[in-house]
């Protein structure tokens, strides 16, 4: 379209927002780019020229955008239009005023969003047939079209500006929650670490007392133990003479009764005895003689000493040639276990086998007293460990326990660097296995 006079700058606004909706701006931007276009048309005829509006679609970057131009019939004072513009470049996303002898070209765009409908061929014959049956509204008209616009902004940057105190507030909000929520977590974390430290302190404490306890218990039970034993072996001596052919003879009942004497203080001294060898290992008093131990040695010996025990014909006591030919450890110390594990299973085995076998793991040697006696509960398995646990019912099927074997057992285990467990499953028989380093 051609500006002439002011009448037209009110058709170029109106032309321009009806360009801007067809192409597919939105509301907001078919103003500006109106807005835009009215001001550029103002100031070219004020200028004192006649121009021509020129409204086309091309690619600007990865979009399509709306450009338009307006351009001067003669030359006029570019560097005034350039001046008075600067402010309307706000309102597009480019503007360019280009001036020379001809005249001055002012070029806007605005691209189009991405969600605008094609622009095809037909499109554009259509908007260019709709734009020619374009019959110019009155200045009032326009006014009035231009106060809605105005108004709609209004209304907008107030939803805006409430919309942004509405956030303020709520972000205020949060962020006291947030202090108050730090604030509590710190003061429980600090509450928490005073009850860790003193809680530690206690745990200091009594390991403490548990240590001083546990070493008057030994100390205890060595001094009971050995302050037993003289009298006890002195009973045992005086009842052996007492029923010996050249004492004084005995009534019948006197010899029953001597006998049973005899006894309990055998079984007594075993008790003390065993007391005493817990009490001092308990009390750090065994210390290993570590040396290169010949195992075929050892289980023959442990074969010759324990074969006497093994009466039932029903029991195969086997004690195979060792598969590991030595260990280096404390020879004394392994046979007591040994013959620990042995004894027990010879007591608890009605029929079947019981066997020792040696086996290498990893940088470890398993001695391992497998028995098909009475077994054990799986809930017991630990307690037989306790001093003077036995289970309950269990019936030994050659003399009495004190139950005091295993906890040994296990503490000269540990004095040799190693571990005794127990696998055992009720009615199939229990598995003893003493695990030692190797070297
Ligand atoms: P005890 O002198 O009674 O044998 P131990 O400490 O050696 O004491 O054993 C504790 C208890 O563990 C035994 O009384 C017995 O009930 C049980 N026990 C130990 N070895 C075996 C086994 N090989 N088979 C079944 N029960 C066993």
């Amino acid at each position: 379209m051609r500006l002439r006079v002011e009448q037209d700058i009110f058709v170029a606004r109106q032309l321009g927002r009806e360009v801007a909706r067809d192409v597919g701006l939105e509301q907001q931007d078919q103003t500006r780019l109106a807005t835009a276009l009215s001001e550029v048309s103002r100031v070219v005829l004020a200028d004192g020229s006649d121009a021509d509006v020129t409204f086309t679609v091309r690619p600007e970057g990865v979009r399509m955008a709306l450009r338009v131009t307006v351009q001067q019939s003669s030359p006029g004072d570019g560097q005034l239009v350039r001046g008075d513009l600067a402010h309307v470049g706000r309102l597009v996303d480019k503007m360019e005023v280009e001036s020379d002898e001809t005249g001055t070209v002012v070029w806007m765009a605005r691209r189009l969003p991405a969600g605008a409908p094609p622009l095809t061929p037909e499109r554009m014959d259509e908007i260019r047939a709709g734009l020619s049956r374009h019959v110019p509204s009155s200045p009032i008209d326009e006014l009035h079209v231009q106060n809605q616009q105005l108004i709609a902004a209004l209304d907008e940057v107030r939803s805006q500006r409430d919309e942004l105190a509405r956030l303020n507030a709520e972000l205020e909000e949060t962020n006291r929650g947030v202090m108050a929520l730090y604030h509590q977590l710190s003061e429980e974390l600090e509450e928490t670490n005073r009850g860790v430290v003193a809680l530690y302190a206690e745990l200091d404490d009594k390991s403490v007392q548990l240590a001083a306890a546990s070493e008057a218990k030994s100390r205890f039970l060595a001094n009971v133990s050995h302050e037993l034993r003289a009298p006890v072996t002195a009973i045992i001596g005086l009842s052996r003479l007492l029923a010996d052919d050249g004492s004084d003879p005995l009534t019948t009942d006197q010899e029953r009764q001597v006998e049973l004497i005899r006894g309990s203080a055998s079984d007594l001294l075993t008790l003390v005895n065993d007391l005493l060898d817990l009490a001092k290992a308990e009390a750090g008093r065994i210390e290993p003689t570590l040396a290169e131990v010949d195992l075929r040695a050892t289980f023959g010996q442990l074969r010759g000493t324990l074969r006497p025990l093994a009466t039932r014909p029903e029991v195969e006591f086997r004690i195979d040639e060792p598969a590991v030919a030595s260990i280096h450890s404390d020879e004394v110390l392994i046979t007591r276990v040994l013959r620990n594990l042995l004894t027990n299973a010879l007591k608890f085995t009605a029929e079947g086998e019981v066997r020792l076998t040696v086996r290498e793991v990893g940088t470890d040697l398993e001695f391992i007293v497998s028995d098909t006696g009475t077994g054990i509960s799986p809930e017991l398995h630990e307690r037989i460990f306790e001093e003077f646990y036995q289970v309950p019912g269990s019936k030994s099927l050659s003399g009495k326990g004190t139950g005091l074997g295993l906890p040994y057992a296990r503490r000269l285990a540990t004095i040799l660097g190693g571990a005794l467990r127990v696998d055992s499953t009720p009615g199939e028989g229990s598995t003893f296995t003493l695990r030692l380093p190797a070297s």
